[in-house]
Parts: C-alpha cells; sequence; structure tokens
C-alpha cells in the first residue's frame, strides 16, 4: 500500500512513519509512505497556500491551487473511477465535519492500493477540494484538532497495522475491540474465544500472579478453555455495557451473551 500525505508540515511525519507499526511495514515492504509539502506547489515568492475567506470572518483558509496542483502531480486515477471502485484508491479530505474513522473503516481502507491523507489547517480547505477532489471526508472524534497532521497520523497507523503480514500475529487483529470478523458472522459462531464479534476487547492480565495483593482472576489461572472462554466474554460483555453501550447493537451475540447481557440488565434495575 502507498500514504501519500499532503501538509503544509512535512517533518511531523518523520515521528509517526519512523516508529512502531508504520516503520516495520515499510521495511517489510508492505507500506510505502510519501509526504508532499503543499508549499512545493505554489508558485509565489512567499510559498503563499492559505487566503481570506470569501464572506468574511475568522482566520484562514487553505486555497484550492496548490491541492489540485499537488494532487495532479500523483498521478492517480480520474476521480469518477476512484468512487465507482474501479482502482484501489482513495483521497480522503481530514475533516472535523467528514465521516467517523472507525475499525471498519480502517479495514476498508487497507484492502486499497493507496490512499492519499490530506491534511487541513487554520479554518479548514477551500470547500472545492471536499467537492471536487477528495473523494471522502474522515474525522477522527467529535472535537476540532489544529491540524489534520494527527489524524493522518492515527489513520496511517490504524491502517497499516491491518496489513496482512505487518503485526506478527494475525489472529491478534480479530480479537481487538470493534472488530466483526465477518466469517463468523456468517456462521453465527459468536463465542469463538478469539473474536470480540465488535464488543469490547476482554481484559488482560500477565505475570505476576498477584501484585500488592491483587490477584489475577482465578478463570484465568484454571487451565480451562471453557473457562477461561466463557469469564472473558462475560467481561468484554460487562464492559461494553457500562463504555460503550452503543456497540452492543452492531455486535455478533449468541444465545448465551443475551442471556448473560439480560442477567445484568435485570440485576441494574
Ligand atoms: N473550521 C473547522 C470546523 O469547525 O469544522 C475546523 C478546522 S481545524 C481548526 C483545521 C484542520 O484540522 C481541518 O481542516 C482538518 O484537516 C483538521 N481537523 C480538525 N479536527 C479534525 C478531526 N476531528 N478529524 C480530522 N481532521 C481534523
Amino acid at each position: 500500500m502507498k500514504a501519500a500525505i499532503v501538509t503544509i508540515f512535512p517533518d511531523f511525519f518523520r515521528g509517526p512513519s519512523e516508529y512502531g507499526i508504520t516503520r516495520r511495514a515499510q521495511e517489510m515492504g508492505l507500506a510505502e509512505i510519501q509526504v508532499h509539502d503543499l508549499r512545493e506547489f505554489t508558485h509565489d515568492r512567499h510559498r503563499t497556500v492559505d487566503d481570506r475567506p470569501f464572506g468574511g470572518g475568522e482566520g484562514m483558509v487553505l486555497k484550492p491551487e496548490p491541492l489540485f496542483e499537488c494532487l495532479e502531480s500523483m498521478g492517480l486515477a480520474p476521480r469518477e473511477e476512484r468512487l465507482a471502485g474501479r482502482v484501489k484508491q482513495s483521497v480522503i479530505l481530514l475533516s472535523a465535519q467528514g465521516q467517523r474513522f472507525t475499525q471498519k473503516v480502517a479495514a476498508e481502507l487497507a484492502l486499497l492500493d493507496c490512499i492519499v491523507l490530506v491534511c487541513g489547517r487554520y479554518e479548514g480547505v477551500d470547500e472545492r477540494v471536499a467537492d471536487f477532489l477528495a473523494d471522502r471526508e474522515l474525522s477522527i472524534g467529535d472535537y476540532v484538532l489544529s491540524g489534520g497532521e494527527m489524524a493522518a497520523a492515527v489513520i496511517m497507523e490504524a491502517v497499516m497495522r491491518l496489513l496482512p503480514g505487518a503485526l506478527g500475529n494475525e489472529a491478534s487483529t480479530l480479537q481487538e475491540s470493534f472488530t466483526v470478523d465477518v466469517t463468523l458472522k456468517r456462521s453465527g459462531a459468536a463465542d469463538s474465544t478469539c473474536g470480540s464479534n465488535g464488543l469490547l476487547d476482554y481484559p488482560h492480565y500477565t505475570r505476576p500472579a498477584e501484585f500488592r495483593g491483587i490477584a489475577v482472576p482465578e478463570a484465568l489461572m484454571s487451565g480451562n478453555h471453557e473457562e477461561i472462554r466463557r469469564w472473558r466474554r462475560q467481561r468484554a460483555l460487562e464492559k461494553t455495557l457500562r463504555n460503550r453501550p452503543d456497540l452492543l447493537e452492531g455486535a455478533v451475540l449468541s444465545e448465551e451473551d443475551n442471556k448473560f447481557l439480560a442477567g445484568i440488565k435485570s440485576g441494574l434495575k
């Protein structure tokens, strides 16, 4: 996969691309990160990328010309081809007004050959970029950042760890929070020990078995696979109900899960 980032702060990406999974994915030849300095696509002495908004108001807005020129220099397929899914490329504008970036979106992006991440700044980006250049707008959450760089780094990390081979253990991405394994969803085998099936992940413990008088839950020490599976599933259900009840709607739940949840809910009444 190629990840091309468009930014006025190219040095920002030294850190995110030189550590952890993004570095590993590059070293393994699974990913290539290209950082494009937007100012290189300006034509004036001051390398101007922003201007005042028409209609007045606060702040400055990123101008369309350098963004269009930068994207055109990348040799991407035409926007219609990308939108029709005829090529595995996507141009993403980072925006607080975008659709929410989720694990599901990360999994979709991980199937592409090329993602372009356009980082806004100031009050935002001339709307013609969202309307005629980008294929989609993505937001990493309901808060406002000063620029798209942090958001681009988040997306890059979440997507690259899903590239086959990027993590040592493929199964670990199935077990994680928010992840629905479509094969399990189809078969209805929702009680696998290694699938979160859309819930939050279960709690993890490691050595020592007792720390400052706090013992690791007995079920995990039992060596009984069925007991461990049930314990993990129930803790994942409890935590999801407590912290993210919204996730239960899209989760793949077995009869056993529903019975357990009904028990907790009736206890809460
Ligand atoms: N005026 C905009 C608004 O109220 O929606 C906020 C602009 S923000 C200060 C500048 C840039 O930061 C945006 O163009 C976008 O690229 C990025 N940004 C801010 N919040 C973001 C978020 N939650 N997700 C993704 N990008 C974000």
